[in-house]
């Protein structure tokens, strides 16, 4: 048994001792992990074990919780609530800051964290401390302009004050996904706890660790203990309990489920926003970069094996750079470094678990049985890992094949011709979803006409989706069946609010007065209209 402080982060070297298979080596420091474990309120006494997709050791037996531990989680939240809702804005934006600091000062123990949990390759793991610390910052200096009261007009001007108050819905519950373990358990927390709300967080039961360690950097930051609960257990079973007891949910994962929530939240007339699935599109036009195209082309449809809900499945070149630009992409493609390991200098690591290598290898072996051209990948390599799959260009993918429509979330991108501009943008629009897309062009204006016309919550222009899911002031978020609101920017906090509009009449009453008929009090307001109107007034 290593010696470790658990403070000082997991070990990346087995073996340790086994307990409950007695084949096995844990990954990580035993002690490292109860640290974190003893964060959850489950006290079933049932426990779940928890591999790492890098080479199947066991990470952990995370204890697994019950209705009545969600309902305790709750009850907690909701009093440590009452007094951080009386807090200073000031007071949580500097713990805001300090999370900032924290995060970047940790950097290596949350990235190995992730990487152990998730597979990932080390530098698509940096995006996640750099995303929360983009996104702490972001919210702690904008919290004055989002959050304070302020004086607005009201109907009568001079006599009548309307003051806009934003009081917090209370206790968030947030169901968040496997895919960036870390970013998305805390993402989407930090602006709800800076409207004074409190937090209960059901992280994906494949990567509790990485949001148990959010949970424990947001007490060293300064924020109440009560006010983050973790609370564990299948999504079926335990999601439900969250949305029965929430003020609002903020869901993040599949359409499917989405769907599901969405319901359940109507039975109760609680609000939620839904961060859904997609089948992203990028463009590459006539006129744009190709070696910049086929760079970012690269990121675009790869990063995180493809496990990336903004990451693009459909690519859609112009006719007359299509072979030149494929040659490229193909190129750049094949001189990807695959590996398994903790180290910088992977371009992309296995995916997340034996389900994901499942349908990433069907929806292959659907297209290729149906006649799709596999241009490179293709196949998984057990050799590199249980759950790798090569990261895939497929040719000739027609609307039969599972993955022209649907979702594969893994490394497998299709390549189409297009004719011309608005043959792609009716391509793009394809399809049910409209989360992002991507567009490639040295024209910049031409580009940000066509994203106009590209049914997507988000669009980057020469970039695949960090132009906008690093610029935190910009909303992010899916049309049709990508979801419902955004997260980011002035609508990322406002959702965790009820808006109260307080007005104040003075001198005169809004009703006629001094004897007045209604019928002349009607007249009267006609003209104000009119009056109100010339003068410009809204
Ligand atoms: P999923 O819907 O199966 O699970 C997501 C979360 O919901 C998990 O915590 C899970 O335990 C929980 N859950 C599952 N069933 C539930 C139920 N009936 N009630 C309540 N909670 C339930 O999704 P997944 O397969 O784990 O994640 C991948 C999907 O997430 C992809 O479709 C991807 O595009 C999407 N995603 C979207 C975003 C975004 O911001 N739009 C970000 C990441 C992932």
């Amino acid at each position: 048994m290593s010696e470790r402080n658990p403070s000082s982060g997991p070990l990346v070297e087995g073996p340790h001792d086994p307990e409950h298979d007695p084949t096995a080596s844990y990954a990580l420091d035993r002690a490292y992990v109860d640290n974190l474990t003893r964060r959850l309120v489950a006290t079933s006494g049932a426990t779940a074990e928890v591999r790492s997709p890098i080479n199947e050791q066991p990470l952990a037996h995370v204890p697994q919780s019950s209705e009545a531990d969600v309902d305790e989680a709750f009850r907690r939240a909701r009093k440590a609530q009452e007094e951080w809702s009386r807090t200073t804005i000031d007071t949580r934006a500097a713990a805001m800051l300090r999370l900032h600091d924290l995060v970047l000062d940790r950097q290596d123990e949350i990235i190995d964290l992730i990487c152990w949990e998730s597979g990932k390759a080390r530098k698509h793991a940096f995006d996640e401390p750099l995303h929360i610390a983009l996104t702490a910052r972001y919210h702690a200096r904008t919290a004055h302009h989002h959050l304070d009261s302020r004086r607005i007009r009201g109907v009568i001007p001079g006599l009548t004050r309307v003051d806009l108050h934003r009081h917090p819905k209370g206790v968030v519950g947030i169901i968040s996904p496997w895919n960036y373990p870390f970013t998305m358990a805390l993402c989407d927390g930090l602006p709800a706890l800076l409207a004074g709300n409190a937090v209960v967080v059901k992280p994906d039961a494949q990567t509790m660790l990485s949001a148990l360690l959010a949970a424990q950097l947001l007490e060293e930051a300064g924020f109440p203990t009560d006010i983050w609960q973790v609370v564990s257990g299948p999504g079926p079973h335990i999601g439900p309990e969250l949305v029965k007891r929430a003020d609002y949910i903020c869901f993040t994962g599949s359409t499917a489920t989405g769907r599901i929530i969405a319901k359940d939240c109507a039975d109760r007339l609680i609000g939620c926003s839904l961060e859904l699935g997609g089948k992203n599109p990028i463009l590459v036009l006539r006129d744009a970069d190709l070696e910049k195209a086929a760079e970012g082309a690269v990121r675009a449809a790869f990063s995180n094996a493809g496990q990336l809900c903004v990451s693009m499945e459909r690519l859609f070149v112009a006719d007359q750079v299509y072979d030149r630009f494929l040659e490229r992409f193909v190129a750049r493609t094949e001189a990807m470094t695959l590996g398994s390991t903790l180290d910088w200098g992977n371009d992309m690591g296995p995916l997340i678990s034996k389900r994901q290598l499942e349908t990433v290898t069907a929806h292959v072996e659907d297209a290729v049985s149906k006649g799709a051209r596999v241009l490179t990948g293709g196949r998984a390599r057990p050799d590199l890992g249980p759950y790798f799959f090569e990261p895939t260009i497929l040719e000739g993918v027609t609307p039969d094949m599972t993955c022209f429509g649907q979702e594969t979330f893994g490394p497998v991108i299709s390549a189409y011709r297009f004719t011309d501009e608005a043959d792609a943008i009716a391509r793009a629009n394809d399809g049910e979803y409209g989360l992002n897309a991507s567009i490639y062009s040295r024209d910049g204006a031409r580009a940000r006409a066509i994203a106009g016309e590209i049914k997507c919550g988000t669009v980057n222009v020469n970039e695949a989706f960090a132009a906008t899911f690093g610029s935190l002031e910009a909303p992010m978020g899916g049309m049709r069946q990508s979801g419902l609101g955004r997260r980011q920017g002035a609508e990322g906090v406002l959702r965790y609010t009820e808006t109260q509009s307080v007005g104040t009449q003075r001198m005169i009453r809004i009703a006629p007065m001094f004897g007045m008929s209604d019928q002349a009090y009607a007249k009267l307001m006609t003209t104000n209209l009119r009056l109100l109107k010339k003068l410009g007034r809204a």
